[in-house]
């Protein structure tokens, strides 16, 4: 049972539970010692909220709160309405001892009070270096479950009824029996603990009687600005509708999976990014690096000029404020919506110089009283 309901590879709704009270059986029974205080006790002695252990050292097995009730239950006339708040998921597994007590207590707490919930979709959607900085819409295609129209999402022909389930007789539990006359119950694998089953032939056409058809869906998605790369966004009901037709409990209450959108970013050729931070890097020439100037730069609001100081070397960086990516959800006044543009300078060094560019320069080596610069064309000495 535990590897029928390993939440791992069962998506059923309960399979959690499920999985905890196959759990909690096989550790009753393969404890001998627990196993003794059962039966002598009933489940009254793994009440887990109020109760006692019989077994615990010193311990008055009168004195608990809450874990008496179950103490005349036991096999025989069933467990009594509750038990001190002890532990639902024991009064499920072992009902069954008590014959029809395990339906009475369907009503309190049945299937039928679950949520059904369907699978979540996963994509993964392209965008821009540009559209991750502003923020963009995206048309994004999917082909969710959603529920059968022709059977409005029971699973049945019409006319077709559900019919007791024959491996059951209807309980939705199926009773083992162990070494010792020692019982277990088990939900029904035939119907899946519903007590119903859909009769051979009666399944709806359109749905093959899963309660829910596949069906192409645009979903426009806002993407905000500031996205990383990676990052995941969860757009809430846009998953799969869960398969009605099929389930446990058809009356359930229904919500469908979640939409999962991972978002890739595109890189920029000309931008870098350090968180909303975008960082670029401009070539100046070596004469405007010496002598200042200006140049012109791309932002992600088209091209503007900045300044470029006397002196300036590879490396300086000047700040354009409010010019780099949004801030992904900040809105507190502590930092400004969008973060900067830094534009880092790199000076363009020359390779290789002409003859005229050398003279110039050796003279101005001269000019800056430049003692250690090599000079070939000798025009200095003869000033
Ligand atoms: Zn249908
Ligand atoms: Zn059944």
């Amino acid at each position: 049972m535990a590897k029928k309901y390993h939440p791992d590879t069962n998506k059923e709704a309960n399979a959690k539970e499920k999985f905890a009270e196959a759990q909690s059986a096989y550790e009753l029974l393969s404890d001998p010692k627990k196993r003794e205080n059962y039966d002598r006790f009933g489940s009254a002695a793994f009440d887990q909220n109020g109760g006692f252990d019989p077994s615990a050292a010193g311990g008055n097995p009168f004195a608990g709160a809450g874990g008496f009730h179950g103490f005349g239950g036991g096999f025989g006339g069933g467990f009594p309405g509750g038990f001190g708040g002890a532990d639902i998921n024991f009064e499920d597994l072992f009902g069954a001892f008590a014959g029809g007590a395990r339906r009475a207590g369907r009503g309190r707490r049945g299937p039928f009070q679950e949520i059904l919930v369907g699978e979540d979709i996963e994509v993964q959607t392209n965008i821009s270096f540009m559209e991750a900085a502003k923020g963009t819409t995206k048309d994004i295609v999917i082909t969710p479950l959603t529920p059968c129209g022709t059977c409005s999402g029971d699973g049945l022909k019409k006319g077709a009824k559900r019919t007791q389930c024959r491996q059951c007789n209807g309980s939705g539990t199926r009773v083992h029996f162990m070494q010792g006359g020692f019982q277990v119950a088990a939900t029904c694998d035939a119907c899946g603990g519903a007590g119903m089953s859909v009769p051979r032939g009666s399944e709806c056409g359109s749905c093959n009687g899963n309660g829910v058809v596949r069906g192409k869906k645009t979903v426009q998605v806002d993407i905000p600005g500031g996205v990383e790369d990676g990052m995941r966004l969860r757009v809430s009901n846009e998953g799969d509708a869960p398969p009605t037709g099929t389930s446990a409990a058809p009356g359930a209450r229904t919500q469908r999976g979640d939409l999962y959108v991972s978002i890739r970013v595109s890189p920029d050729h000309r931008f870098s990014r350090s968180g909303s931070d975008i960082l670029y890097t401009a070539q100046i020439p070596l004469t405007t690096a010496l002598l200042g100037g200006e140049v012109t730069v791309p932002t992600l609001d088209g091209e503007v000029k900045i300044k470029v100081g006397t002196g300036t070397g590879t490396g300086d960086k000047v700040t354009l404020s409010g010019m780099g990516m949004k801030r992904l959800g900040s809105r507190t006044s502590r930092f400004s919506p969008t973060g900067d543009l830094k534009v880092e300078f790199k000076v363009a060094m020359p390779k290789y110089l002409t003859g005229n560019q050398r003279t110039i320069l050796e003279v101005l080596a001269d000019e800056m009283g430049d003692k250690t610069a090599k000079r070939v064309m000798n025009v200095g000495k003869d000033r």
